[in-house]
């Protein structure tokens, strides 16, 4: 049992100060520093000094580590260029994959800040690395096939992967389940897979309206995803509409991705279902996709994803793009929403024990100092230069560890 305290505390959304956290592998009481000393008089403290703040660890709930040996293989600016580099060179990329870039892509994250990650997950072949990884994942084995003559192979190859997760589960492996799109999942697949999703209440993703082809080919099967789908899979039209597929998600809790080209009607309904959207803004500029209408979402939470369609997996990175894309919002506001969105909106949206500096929590924490002449203590002030005075975490904790 070890005191920790800096001059700042990141607790359920608010910067506290004077204060101080009681933790193990768990956060065991969070109390004024002097109720802290009064109450331990005896246990070791580690106290952060200047204008240090101890977060939550941050949470990246998207990316695609199978997808890290890119690095300019994939064809950036356009996403229907991408997709098809994403087509041409899929298999040379993962057959390029090993545990040394896995490990690297994971500690790009951890220097950040960031404790715990989602990982889409669509061959399996990342399932080691994150098992074995220090950092908290959330697994999320993904589903994809669109042609009915494949459903039964497809989704006989999902389950073994899911249960191969499942076997290896514990406090930092979390099974999950991914939808790839409307577009690129066949009607009984998703059925069968969300049912599994209900049954033993698992976590889901999906990627959904990420580009203005994949709006043109759900709403009227035209666009140039008409032509992609003609050539690789010899189809006209799509196998759902857009109101079908968020319709399937009616009563699972969902963390949507990207989303940049979804309409208000279609943004409530996911807010409705109590669902997440899980903002990319790096990948989403890179691909030429437009920008998600943050003003329109509840729940808002962010990914880098992957090295598939990004630069890097640094969580402050993406917290930097977020805040100069969205010039509409006041930058201290914006920033500490986006604080928000790697801590307790992640927190509450995978009701998973992270995210949050409150008894019972895992003691996964991120310290980060700030310039010592800092004069603007509010807390906007506090996240916005977060945001963009710190290059990297001072230190990272997962299950009171130093890591
Ligand atoms: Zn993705």
């Amino acid at each position: 049992m070890k005191i920790i305290s800096a001059k700042y505390i990141f607790k359920d959304g608010e910067y506290i100060n004077n204060s101080a956290i009681v933790f193990d592998d768990s956060i065991i009481e969070v109390d004024t520093l002097d109720n802290i000393k009064m109450k331990y008089p005896n246990i070791e403290h580690i106290e952060y000094s200047k204008n240090s703040i101890i977060y939550p660890g941050f949470i990246n709930l998207h990316t695609h580590l199978e997808f890290s040996a890119n690095r300019a293989k994939l064809k950036l600016g356009n996403f229907i260029e991408w997709l098809y580099s994403v087509f041409e060179y899929r298999d040379e990329l993962v057959a390029k994959l090993d545990e040394q870039t896995i490990d690297s892509a994971i500690e790009q994250m951890k220097s950040s800040g960031v404790t715990t990650f989602g990982a889409i997950s669509s061959f399996g072949a990342d399932m080691r690395a994150c098992r074995e990884s220090k950092l908290r994942v959330i697994y999320f084995n993904e589903v994809i096939g669109s042609s009915a003559a494949m459903v039964d192979a497809l989704f006989q190859d999902f389950k073994l992967r899911l249960d191969e997760s499942k076997s290896i589960s514990d406090d930092r492996f979390y099974p999950a389940i991914a939808i790839h799109s409307p577009y690129s999942v066949h009607p009984f697949l998703l059925r069968e897979v969300l049912n599994i999703a209900k049954k033993e209440a698992m976590l889901v993703t999906a990627h959904f309206l990420e580009s203005k082809e994949e709006r043109e080919w759900l709403e009227g099967a035209s666009g140039a995803f008409k032509e992609l789908f003609k050539k690789f899979f010899n189809v006209d039209t799509p196998v759902t509409s857009i109101d079908e597929f968020l319709d399937a998600f009616k009563d699972i809790k969902t963390l949507f991705t990207h989303c940049t080209q979804a309409d208000k009607k279609e943004l409530d309904i996911i807010n409705q279902n109590r669902g997440s959207v899980i903002h990319c803004p790096r990948s989403n500029r890179l691909l030429n996709c437009g920008v998600l209408d943050i003003s329109n979402v509840n729940s808002l939470l962010l990914g880098t994803d992957g090295l598939s369609s990004n630069y890097s997996l640094s969580i402050l990175d993406e917290l930097k793009s977020a805040l100069f894309m969205h010039t509409k919002y006041p930058p201290k506001e914006l920033a500490l929403n986006l604080i928000k969105s790697v801590t307790i909106n992640a927190a509450n949206a995978t009701n998973l024990n992270v995210g949050n500096i409150k008894q019972g929590a895992f003691a996964d924490f991120a310290i980060f100092e700030l310039p010592d002449d800092l004069s603007d203590e509010s807390s906007g002030s506090l996240a916005l230069n977060t945001i963009i005075e710190c290059r990297s975490a001072k230190e990272v904790y997962i299950a009171g560890e130093k890591i």
